[in-house]
């Protein structure tokens, strides 16, 4: 046997819940969820994908990411591998099956498979599609968030339509290993000016001296997060002002407080840049605040 196989093997046996996998159009055991080995999401990052929160059981903020990914296939003209009623079933079904209460989604959509060839395949070609779920432990996460987190900073090697969610994650997996290895929890990327671009898999935030929240506007250097997108619903319901401009590591160091957002954490407070203190090195106020407001804002799916 394989050695990564029975890795697999070793990972459905460690779970208690068998996992299930669907994979087009069927669901599998987590061992035997496999595409083709010329599928061009394995040889070219020829894919697309979305991470959403599961609460409760329920998706949040569904419908936002259903956009996203829509326009995520658009801009790389991967045609939808299914309608909104059929996405609605399968990402449903993959959360009932793996009887996940609290956790994280993901499901992924490749161009399809066919023999190596840069251009691509013939438009008959089905696309790949893959759904997982996956539990998280609430109060892990809350423990996360009572401390903060600690990230580092290292440069944005990633290409110029960061817009796009797209599985070219290598850039990102290298800065988080290195993270990792400083003992940070997330990774903050810079551009060649010197500016924060975002996270490695997540948006970057800052509350200034003056008290003023300040993230990066939305360009082709970052991707619109859905969890960023609800937050500013947040921000105008509550009258706080944003302020939507590049900030440097020199700035988040001098700041008041720091989070990042993503669908998986929310809003998780950042506590420590490079080893050094952000205000006095605990989560901040704001960023509180902000956190437990977040699911005021944000659309909770039917079950
Ligand atoms: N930026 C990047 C590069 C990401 O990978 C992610 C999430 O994975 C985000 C931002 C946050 O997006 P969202 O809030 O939709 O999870």
């Amino acid at each position: 046997m394989n050695s990564s196989i029975g890795n697999l093997l070793q990972l459905q046996r460690d779970h208690p819940v068998t996992r299930i996998v669907y994979v087009n159009g069927r669901y599998l055991p987590y061992a035997q969820a496999g595409v083709h080995a010329e599928d061009r999401g394995f040889q070219f990052a020829d894919a697309v994908y979305e991470v959403c929160e599961v609460k409760g059981g329920r998706l949040v903020d569904e419908t936002r990411h259903m956009q996203r990914l829509a326009r995520s296939l658009a801009e790389l003209a991967i045609p939808q591998p299914m309608a909104a009623g059929a996405w609605s079933r399968v990402l449903r079904e993959t959360i009932r099956r793996n009887r996940v209460r609290d956790g994280m989604l993901y499901l992924q959509v490749s161009r399809g498979a066919g023999p190596r060839s840069f251009t691509f395949p013939s438009p008959k070609t089905a696309q790949t599609v893959v759904c997982l779920a996956r539990s998280v432990s609430p109060h892990a996460q809350e423990a996360a968030a009572e401390a903060g987190i600690a990230v580092t900073t290292t440069q944005d090697l990633r290409w110029g339509r960061c817009d796009i969610k797209t599985v070219m994650l290598l850039p990102a997996a290298l800065a988080k290993e290195a993270a990792r290895a400083e003992g940070a929890k997330e990774a903050w990327l810079v551009d060649d000016a010197g500016y924060v671009t975002e996270g490695a898999a997540s948006n970057a935030w800052i509350v200034d001296g003056q008290g003023r929240l300040i993230t990066r506007q939305i360009d082709n250097a970052i991707l619109r997060g859905v969890t960023r997108t609800t937050l500013v619903d947040v921000l105008k319901r509550e009258a706080i002002e944003l302020v939507e401009r590049p900030f440097t590591v020199a700035e988040v160091k001098a700041a008041r407080e720091a989070f990042i957002t993503s669908a998986t954490n929310t809003v998780m407070p950042v506590v420590r840049i490079d080893g050094h203190s952000i205000g006095n090195g605990v989560p901040g106020l704001l960023t509180q605040r902000l956190r437990a407001e977040f699911h005021g804002s944000a659309e909770l799916s039917d079950p």
